[in-house]
């Protein structure tokens, strides 16, 4: 099974390569209807960076957003 295209972590502040499953936290986003066939459906946060973001999915503009996880201290 093809993972997608995830290639980098999904925060455009680090520059950390996708490696494996099992790093970090993989999001995958229901398909919508401005989909094009290049449009990665999946993104990655690296482990570092999940711990302090989260990706939510913003259902009005369909699309996934950078958040920062208020748990963290
Ligand atoms: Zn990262």
């Amino acid at each position: 099974m093809k993972t997608a295209h995830v290639s980098n972590c999904a925060n455009p502040q680090c520059e950390k390569k996708f490696k494996r499953l099992g790093e970090g936290k993989l999001f995958v986003r229901p398909a919508n209807k401005k989909d094009s066939p290049n449009m990665p459906r999946a993104l990655w946060l690296c482990s570092e960076c999940a711990v302090q973001f989260d990706l939510r999915y913003d259902r009005t503009l369909e699309e996934y957003h950078l958040v920062r996880r208020c748990s963290a201290a």
